[in-house]
């Protein structure tokens, strides 16, 4: 045994190999607890994914030279005072966690250890390497502030390249049936495979199946799956970002989330990689703007909310929503034929892109009155790339709107004619997207309009929404009265949609 008297004790969402507290007079932990495994019911492919990178960061940091303890414990604190009693440590440091309560846990392990701890600053976020935004900021100023930092996408004189901020407009195509390149797979080795035998044992009440699991789990594959995106798919990234189709699930997004979320991808990396590309010609600037705005706007914002929410945004419910969650998100039987494709996929592989975790999920719940509490477990529980930070802002904030505006500007909602617009689900549904009463109306045309004339007064008072609400005024008394009838009856009978 060394006589190494510091450790620095690595998250499993922390797997960074520039991990700022690994130093070569340091040991490493890292705990595999069981008790935050069990958490909640948990996606197979997520807690696969953790465990097997776990296993492979540590098996890489030994071939480096580093001293590591990896260790399966009942928790965090028992594991940690086994680890401190096993090797006499003298000082423990930490990354301070993404994830407020393992934060508040941190801030607890001196007295718990009774041995200096020190939390250090986590810079797997760029908003912490970098002097913080003036509160209260909002998306778009964040993110001009973001870009101006990283120099990313900024010309010498300090203006944008291209001479605009975003390409959102020309950003909104419909998918029109070119090829879409399959995102390469990382078939399970040796190290996975014991991973997942492993887990059917410590985590029996996880739900999805592990069968496709073929995620990155080390840094050399999570560079390769970059460097995939980089080549066959950002081109077409801009134009088809919103775009939703029933065959393919992924469309031309980077399925990049589970690696920047463990720390296997940079962000600044990630988003330099789409620059390169569009210096040296391959991909044209909508596309790569587009996804820079992704990973150093929405991804950062998003983090840095989290953190000045927390944690009343975990109770947030500004629209008094309160509908138990339908069973049918927890199988996808269901005729609504969008709703229906996206929760089944969600349960196979615990991912579906951002247009359909807004504007199908998040936007049906909000449409139906759904308690955000019982949304954001949802998103929790199945999603391979969810964690609070970026869970619950995403949801009660953005999807819901239940923070009362402070992530997002105005709520998502909308009717079948956004997703008739940006997808081919409609068409073969049961539902008829065109109308809003009648007994094959489409459920989010009904609720949609029975939303607005709800909360007429409270939207006509954001000037974002402004025209969705002026539609009202051609309602005539009986349309209204129909539809809100109509409504009463689809929430009554929405366990059989
Ligand atoms: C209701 C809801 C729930 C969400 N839940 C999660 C979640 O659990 N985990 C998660 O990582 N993202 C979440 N997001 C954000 C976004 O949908 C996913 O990051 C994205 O779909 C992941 O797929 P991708 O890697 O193919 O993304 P791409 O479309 O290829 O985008 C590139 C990257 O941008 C980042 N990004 C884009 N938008 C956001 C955003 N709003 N918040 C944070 N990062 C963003 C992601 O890191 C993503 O990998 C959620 C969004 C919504 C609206
Ligand atoms: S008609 Fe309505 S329920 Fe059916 S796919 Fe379109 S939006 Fe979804």
């Amino acid at each position: 045994m060394t006589t190494l008297s510091e450790s620095v004790w690595i998250l499993g969402d922390q797997l960074s190999p520039t991990h700022p507290g690994l130093a070569p007079n340091r040991r490493v932990v890292l705990i595999e607890s069981l008790a935050r495994l069990n958490q909640r019911p948990y996606h197979r492919h997520k807690l696969v994914l953790i465990i097997s990178a776990m296993r492979h960061y540590a098996a890489e940091l030994r071939a480096a030279g580093y001293d590591v303890d990896l260790r399966v414990a009942p928790d965090f604190l028992s594991g940690l005072r086994d680890h401190v009693n096993t090797f006499g440590v003298q000082h423990l440091y930490c990354l301070a966690a993404a994830e407020y309560a393992t934060r508040q846990f941190q801030h607890r392990l001196t007295a718990e250890l009774g041995i200096p701890v020190t939390i250090l600053p986590n810079t797997l976020f760029l908003v912490e390497r970098f002097p913080p935004p003036r509160s209260p900021a909002l998306m778009e100023p964040f993110y001009r502030m973001m870009r101006r930092q990283t120099g990313l996408l900024i010309e010498p004189d300090g203006q944008p390249t291209g001479g605009v901020w975003n390409f959102d407009r020309e950003n909104r195509r419909r998918y029109d049936g070119r090829p879409v390149p399959p995102p390469l797979r990382f078939p399970p080795d040796t190290i996975t495979r014991q991973t997942i035998a492993d887990l059917a044992v410590a985590c029996p009440h996880a739900i999805g199946s592990v069968e496709e699991f073929d995620l990155p789990v080390t840094r050399a594959q999570a560079l390769t799956a970059l460097d995939d995106f980089i080549t066959h798919r950002l081109p077409d990234f801009g134009p088809f970002e919103d775009a939703m189709s029933a065959e393919h699930e992924l469309l031309f997004h980077s399925r990049l989330s589970p690696l920047l979320n463990i720390g296997l991808l940079d962000p600044l990396e990630t988003a330099q990689a789409a620059v390169n590309a569009y210096e040296r010609g391959h991909a044209p600037l909508s596309s790569v703007e587009g996804f820079v705005r992704q990973i150093i706007g929405w991804r950062e914002y998003i983090y840095y909310r989290y953190w000045e929410l927390m944690p009343d945004l975990l109770q947030a419910n500004a629209w008094q929503a309160e509908r138990p969650l339908p069973a049918w998100y927890w199988t996808g039987q269901t005729r609504m034929r969008c709703l229906h494709c996206v929760i089944q996929r969600v349960l196979q592989n615990g991912y579906c892109h951002h247009i359909e975790r807004l504007m199908v999920l998040c936007n049906f719940a909000m449409l139906a009155g759904v308690q955000p509490q019982a949304v954001n477990d949802w998103f929790l529980e199945c999603y391979v790339d969810a964690y609070e930070w970026v869970v619950t802002p995403n949801v009660i904030g953005m999807g819901l709107n239940a923070d009362g505006g402070r992530t997002a500007t105005k709520p998502y909602i909308a009717s079948a004619a956004y997703i008739d617009k940006m997808s081919d689900y409609c068409k073969g549904c049961f539902y008829d997207r065109k109308a809003r009463v009648g007994p094959r109306a489409c459920p989010f045309n009904t609720l949609y309009w029975n939303f607005l004339i709800n909360h007429e007064e409270r939207l006509r008072a954001n000037p974002r929404l402004g025209p969705a609400v002026l539609g009202l005024s051609r309602l005539s008394a009986a349309e209204r009265e129909a539809i809100a009838a109509q409504a009463e009856e689809v929430l009554e009978r929405i366990e059989q949609l």
